[in-house]
């Protein structure tokens, strides 16, 4: 940074020295230095303020140090400018003029009130409504390590431990935008989020010793220990979550009490869904970014209040992998399927709660305005009308909201006293008060007004006195009250009258019973002025003493939004309730996809399908069929039926059984990471790796193909070794769907028992195919790649050619005594040794031909 090679020296403007002291207690972010109306930076921040806001970068001298670039921007336009600097990746350091400018004896003072970062945002245009905002702690410690996780504007705290070796996978389930990492430790965890490309914010490590943390936290919550959450025993754990705290308070400078709890969570709690999951999935973003197609959540998506939709996004993030809870959400969505009116009633009622939690966060930290406190009122005014309408419910979850709502009525009672209905949203314009509050307010303001309403009056007056007509009273900053007269009638003007100023055409007075009344009226105005913002400080501060209630209720409303949002979707788009069990089996009659069938064109109805999985007899479906047939569609609509019921949801469906899964995996579509430095294939190995090494026989396993980044053989290859160590692996045997085009992978069945085929129907028509979208068992026996050649337009030679090499190869599956070749050297006990095949002889190379035909 340029500043510190600038020594303080006397040649050094006042302004400059002053500056230098702050910017070197905050070298790592961008400093925001207010100058009276502007906030300026300096230097290196100029440079990089004029690049990224697009404000010019210019120079003012500053003494011997010579020219000092600059950049700045008017102080109402902060906001706008601090989200451009934190969505480019930077820390900002907000310096504040700490004094009235008025008072200051030399140099004004300032001082750094707040540092912003991705992770430490509060202002509304940096913030998604429906989704939280996490800062992340990470700590290492002898292969264990913690995460904590905190929304700020929440107030929502988590904390964790596991496994350092799923690090990456954990981090991934909360999608924080900053994490803090101890310096010590860059290496440990770079390799493991670089996928995830936070802003990473590096601590010096003593931020992160458990017995600082510990003290940090006990003071925080104001506590004795950490036996309340259930954390006392915790240990990188608590390092994290110490640090997270150390941090905002260091940062924030302002009170964090709106920060009540640490939640500790389990893997036993949650089903983990990795990036490569949630994304192939389009659970919360499309695949391919920037393309306007469905996703789950947002076909789900009818909550009405931001605490809603960031409930439910959080479900999608990690859905439940527990019996009961499962149950307890799918009973309560339950009531309101049954109940419409009740439903409606209701969300007619949530349209009108506003984003409690952040609210109260806004308000806590002090940076809550009139009309967020007005808000406040009014949404929490709405919850004994949803108390009422619950009075119906006796049981489950929905009862237990009921009981636990709190319209927190001594504090809605005192901001309806204190505050206007309808108030500004800046403090300084003042008339946020109301009437009646507080007497010396009132007295203040009948002074100003009276005496505003003299000099109204004493404009007729002096009209009449002077007979001057045109004669008029009125206010300027500079001279503030004057007399007003045209030059045509100077000579009326009464000797009393002091000239002040002269203009083109008129003359402006004063009189000493104007300017007497002048100062009241300011001086009014001014106590007026503080006496307000007092009194609304004082009413923000009370506020806060509300806040445990008021965040309980943000939650609350959140789920029972998500409730009455899914019952909505069960019933417009026939959903039914999915019965959940312990056991393996997965039995869909009828299922369909939630996205898809939403997305077909009218009059195109989305055919239905089943599927039976279990780790008995089905544990492996390979599903065959041509380009375009319905595979992909019909795997993911397994995957997001199991997904939608553990989160508590109906299903696309006739009707559902669904086994808990642990873990839904998917290796599905063809995609590169060539910014990230991995190429299609590595990136699908990856894939594959991932849920070879972490799948277990209570997990989903969905294949969309395999091994199609490389050439045929190795492809194939790698295809039919992972089904093999799938089916007979101890301790993976995961339920899995195959969809492949390599029809070889059929002949597992013949080898392996829990191995069944199935394909997607299609009836030939002349040189026509018709999709039939139906799901029968049974391989196909050629994947009709050359078909779709053919009405792709290939020419008729390449098309005869290609399928006269393919009778040549697939005469060449089976051994003599028919077994499939590519089962030679497979451990199951049951294949009959045979010499092994050569894949790659010179001869069968034009099958690499082949796959590049298929569309
Ligand atoms: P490819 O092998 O080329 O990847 P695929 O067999 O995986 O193809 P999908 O991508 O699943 O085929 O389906 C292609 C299109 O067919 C879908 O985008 C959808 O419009 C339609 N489709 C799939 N399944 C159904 C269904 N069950 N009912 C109605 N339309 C369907």
């Amino acid at each position: 940074m340029a500043t510190s090679k600038n020594k303080k020296s006397k040649s050094e403007t006042p302004l400059m020295v002053q500056y230098n002291a702050i910017k070197s207690k905050h070298r790592d972010t961008v400093l925001f230095f207010r100058m009276g109306d502007f906030y300026e930076m300096f230097f290196e921040d100029a440079k990089i303020g004029s690049r990224v806001l697009g404000i010019t970068l210019t120079s003012r001298g500053h003494g011997k140090v010579g020219d000092v670039p600059l950049a700045g921007f008017p102080h109402h336009a902060l906001d706008g400018y601090l989200a451009k600097m934190i969505r480019a990746g930077h820390r900002v350091a907000i310096c504040e003029q700490t004094e009235d400018p008025k008072q200051a004896k030399g140099i004004v003072k300032r001082d750094v009130i707040q540092i912003v970062s991705p992770g430490t945002v509060l202002e509304g245009n940096l913030l998604d409504a429906g989704c939280n905002n996490y800062l992340s702690g990470i700590f290492i410690q002898d292969g264990t390590c913690g995460l904590a996780s905190i929304d700020v504007s929440t107030g929502e705290f988590l904390v964790t431990e596991f496994d350092t070796e799923k690090l990456a996978e954990e981090l991934q389930s909360i999608g924080p935008s900053e994490i803090l990492i101890a310096e010590n430790q860059t290496d440990l965890i770079n390799g493991q989020i670089s996928s995830l490309k936070p802003v990473i914010t590096k601590r010096e490590p003593w931020h992160f010793t458990r017995e600082y943390g510990y003290e940090i936290l006990v003071k925080h919550f104001r506590t004795q220990s950490l036996k309340g959450f259930g954390c006392e025993e915790l240990d990188p754990g608590l390092s994290a979550a110490g640090a997270i705290i150390d941090y905002l308070q260091e940062t924030q400078k302002t009170d964090l009490s709106h920060i009540r709890r640490l939640n500790r969570y389990s893997d036993d709690d949650f089903m983990i869904l990795d990036n490569a999951t949630r994304r192939n999935l389009e659970l919360i973003a499309p695949m391919m970014s920037g393309q306007d197609l469905g996703t789950l959540l947002s076909v789900i998506n009818r909550t009405r209040t931001p605490m809603g939709g960031r409930t439910l996004t959080s479900w999608l993030y990690r859905p439940l992998k527990q019996f009961k809870p499962i149950k307890e959400r799918l009973n309560a969505v339950e009531t309101f399927v049954a109940d419409r009116t009740l439903r409606r009633t209701i969300i007619d009622k949530l349209k009108n709660i506003q984003d409690l939690e952040r609210i109260i966060s806004k308000v806590v930290m002090r940076r809550a305005n009139p009309r967020d406190l007005v808000a406040l009122k009014k949404s929490l005014s709405i919850i004994p009308e949803i108390q009422k309408c619950l009075k119906t419910v006796q049981t489950g979850r929905t009862a237990d909201i009921r009981k636990r709502l709190d319209p927190c009525g001594d504090m809605t009672g005192t901001i309806e006293k204190a505050l206007v209905d309808d108030p500004p949203v800046s403090l300084s314009e003042g008339g946020i008060i109301k009437e009646g509050y507080h007497s010396e307010l009132d007295e203040l303001r009948g002074l100003a007004f009276s005496g505003k309403d003299w000099i109204a009056k004493l404009q007729s007056k002096e009209r009449e006195k002077t007979k001057i007509p045109s004669l008029k009273v009125a206010y300027n900053k500079v001279f503030g009250y004057y007399i007003e007269v045209t030059k045509t009638h100077l000579e009326k003007v009464p000797d009393n009258y002091i000239r002040k100023q002269t203009l083109v055409n008129a003359e402006r007075f004063i009189t000493p019973e104007l300017k007497e009344m002048e100062e009241k009226i300011l001086n009014a105005e001014e106590k007026l002025a503080a006496l307000e913002s007092e009194l609304f400080s004082a009413l923000r501060d009370q506020v806060a003493g509300s806040a445990t209630p008021v965040q309980e209720n943000g939650r609350l409303i959140g789920e029972l939004d998500c409730y009455l949002s899914l019952a909505e979707i069960a019933e417009d788009y026939r959903y039914v309730k999915p019965e959940i069990h312990k056991g393996d089996q997965i039995t869909i009659e009828d299922g369909r996809h939630p996205v898809v069938e939403r997305m077909l064109p009218p009059g195109d109805p989305f055919i239905p399908n089943s599927v039976n999985l279990d780790n008995k007899e089905n544990q492996i479906l390979i599903i065959t069929g041509p380009n375009m047939a319905g595979k992909s569609t019909y795997i993911r609509q397994v995957g997001l039926i199991v997904l939608l019921s553990q989160i508590g949801s109906y299903v696309p469906a006739k009707s559902a059984k669904v086994g808990i899964v642990d873990r839904i995996f998917t290796r599905v579509g063809a995609r590169d990471n060539v910014a990230g430095g991995e190429s299609t294939f590595l990136v699908e190995m990856n894939e594959t790796a991932n849920i070879l090494n972490n799948a277990t026989p209570q997990s989903l396993v969905l294949l969309d193909e395999i091994g199609r980044g490389t050439s045929t053989f190795d492809g194939l290859s790698i295809a039919w070794a992972v089904a093999e160590y799938l089916h007979d692996h101890p301790g993976v045997e995961a339920k899995t769907l195959f969809a492949t085009h390599y029809h070889e992978l059929t002949e597992l069945a013949l080898i392996l028992e829990r191995v069944k085929n199935y394909n997607v129907s299609v009836k030939e028509w002349g040189e026509h195919i018709v999709f039939l979208r139906k799901i029968i068992p049974g391989g196909c026996d050629h994947s009709y790649g050359i078909q779709v050649a053919r009405l792709a337009g290939l020419p008729p030679e390449i098309i005869a050619r290609a399928k006269e090499i393919l009778h040549n190869l697939e005469a060449n599956e089976l051994t003599p005594n028919e077994i499939p070749k590519l089962a030679i050297g497979s451990k199951a006990p049951r294949v009959v040794a045979e010499p092994q095949m050569n894949m790659f002889s010179r001869e069968e190379t034009s099958l690499t031909r082949f796959d590049a035909l298929s569309v």
